[in-house]
């Protein structure tokens, strides 16, 4: 079933809303967070040479789930779709900013996939980042057709499949830009 379409101030609002949790959830566990490890920088270096892999931080979230953003509650009367928002409970990994939050120990695959969203928010900016986020979500109706997340799993399957041929993170992701693919 097709969602009901929002208005533009209501999609603005819900970008405002999203860029807000984003940075308090940085907030929050930013603290807990420490940077990556010499054998987890080792195997992501080739990959990214750049300054997200020493900014990124990571934190084993375990015995709890992050909560939902608080607006779900509002989003939800105002949408009537509930099912269909991302559930951040159920999420393997969440990255808010520099900060890779897991609910599972980290697998090199799944730390690819949150360092690509580290590259992304870099280059966009927080509140791009949220932007094209809450868009893509809306434009394809589900999480998986949200184009900040096809690029981080396409990418994270490409370095599973093959860790000895490098290429980098850097130049995919501006590529997708420069394509306005997000
Ligand atoms: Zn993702």
């Amino acid at each position: 079933m097709p969602l009901p379409k929002l208005s533009d101030a209501q999609i603005a609002w819900v970008i405002q809303q999203v860029a807000a949790y984003i940075g308090e959830q940085r907030q929050i566990y930013i603290g807990r967070a420490v940077p990556l490890d010499s054998v987890q920088k080792g195997a992501l270096l080739p990959f990214s040479p750049g300054s997200a892999l020493d900014s990124a931080r990571v934190v084993v979230h375990s015995g709890e789930r992050i909560g939902n953003p608080p607006f779900y509650g509002d989003l939800i009367r105002m949408w009537l779709a509930g099912n269909s928002l991302p559930d951040f409970a159920r999420m393997a990994a969440i990255t808010f900013v520099d900060t890779i939050v897991s609910h599972e120990p980290f697998t090199n695959e799944l730390l690819f996939h949150e360092l690509v969203h580290v590259v992304q928010y870099q280059k966009l900016g927080l509140a791009d980042f949220a932007g094209k986020y809450v868009r893509g979500f809306l434009d394809g109706d589900s999480y998986e057709a949200i184009p900040l997340e096809k690029n981080a799993y396409q990418l994270a399957a490409r370095f599973a499949a093959a860790p000895m041929n490098l290429f980098s993170v850097e130049a995919e992701v501006q590529a997708w830009i420069d394509a306005g693919r997000f």
